[in-house]
């Protein structure tokens, strides 16, 4: 049976309760035992629905979607070595948020709630702000006031309630954790079913390779809702016999604001600056021990990117008319580093694009 489950005092809710954080302060997880039944997910439309069977719904609720995922898997060439990049930018909303905002959203749909709070950088809210729409749920979306203007048209686009906090990402998360005492925070690092969603990045890839494992994935952390997603999809078709070893985990942060890099290292002296990179800037991240434990776990590590190496990446996937936003080619900076630090050419190495040049409001920065 599904349950939400505390791994630090043991606690365990139904799903249909209306939380996302146990009653003892700590994050919570799903128990869940998914399937594949792989001849019947080949036949179905090419959306991360065809896996409803490995995302934890009870029987009743409708997916709040908008046939989302099945994102293309194409290899772009990056220092002279093919890269599979997920077109992760193609979302209804421009991010692979989506893939969490459809999980969490039909759940809170389902409940019946009518009206949620979420904090963000941008993206995520606008991914919660457009499946609330979808669904005539209210949002009130929290962002730090110097976010992109176009993230923030696009989140009032879609009649959410903006709440513009100055200061830094935590100010902002801290002003919701107000809020969020008295209504449903449909939080992306919070709520776990927000990860129950982004994990059908690694069901796509594993299906788009053949049914096959890549050896190695690179993926942007701050607060790590793709990467943990993907540990956790990989883990879950590992379970099922569908592949036999999880691919390695390379995590990217941006070398301004990279707590987990620093602190698995065991450096605790680190500043955290502004970032090019707004989509990762994350300080304290909530699951950064679930992070690190899924990264060297995989036998992977963390790479920090420096301010110049964004632009640098952001130009050179222009260049071959790819449009992405500065915190998607950080990660594109992290591939380029990790390839020349281990140029193996025999490697299946898989990346995303994250988000959506068309969410930054002008082409210079
Ligand atoms: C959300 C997001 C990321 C990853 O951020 P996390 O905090 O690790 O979830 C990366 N790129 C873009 C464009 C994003 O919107
Ligand atoms: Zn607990």
């Amino acid at each position: 049976m599904t349950r939400f489950i505390c791994s630090a005092c043991g606690a365990a809710y139904a799903i249909q309760e209306p939380r996302w954080k146990c009653d003892c302060g700590h994050i919570l997880d799903l128990s869940f035992e998914p399937r594949f039944p792989i001849d019947h997910i080949r036949n179905r439309k090419p959306t991360m629905w065809r896996y409803k069977e490995a995302i934890p719904l009870w029987n009743e609720v409708t997916p709040v979607s908008f046939d989302e995922g099945f994102t293309p898997l194409l290899a772009v060439e990056i220092e002279n070595r093919p890269v599979y990049i997920k077109q992760e930018h193609l979302f209804q909303t421009g991010s692979y948020k989506d893939r969490g905002a459809s999980v969490l959203l039909s759940v809170v749909n389902a409940l019946g709630i009518s009206r949620v709070v979420e904090d963000s950088s941008g993206n995520a809210g606008a991914a919660i702000a457009a499946y609330g729409a979808a669904a005539g749920i209210a949002c009130d979306i929290y962002v730090p006031a110097d976010t992109s203007p176009a993230k923030l048209s696009q989140i009032q686009g879609y009649g959410a309630s903006l709440h513009k906090i100055p200061g830094t990402r935590d100010d902002t998360a801290r002003a919701i954790w107000e809020a969020a005492q008295t209504m449903y925070y449909a939080s992306h690092s919070w709520n776990p079913f927000f990860f129950h969603g982004t994990k059908t990045f690694a069901f796509e890839v594993v299906e788009q390779l053949g049914w096959k494992a890549p050896d190695t994935v690179i993926l942007p952390v701050g607060n790590g809702t793709l990467l943990l997603g993907a540990a956790l999809g990989f883990s879950e078709l590992q379970q099922a016999g569908i592949i036999q070893t999880i691919p390695r985990l390379i995590g990217v942060q941006a070398e301004h604001c990279a707590p987990l890099y620093y602190k698995n290292k065991n450096i605790t002296d680190f500043r955290v600056q502004k970032t090019l990179a707004e989509g990762i800037a994350i300080a304290s991240p909530i699951r950064g021990e679930q992070i690190m434990e899924a990264v060297n776990r995989s036998g992977g590590y963390f790479i920090a990117v420096g301010e110049d190496e964004i632009p640098h990446a952001l130009a050179a996937m222009s260049r071959k008319g790819f449009w992405i936003e500065p915190t998607a080619a950080a990660t594109i900076a992290g591939v380029r580093r990790y390839l020349l630090q281990e140029p193996d050419p025999q490697e299946i190495l898989v990346s995303a694009f994250t988000g959506h040049g068309l969410k930054r409001a002008s082409a210079a920065f």
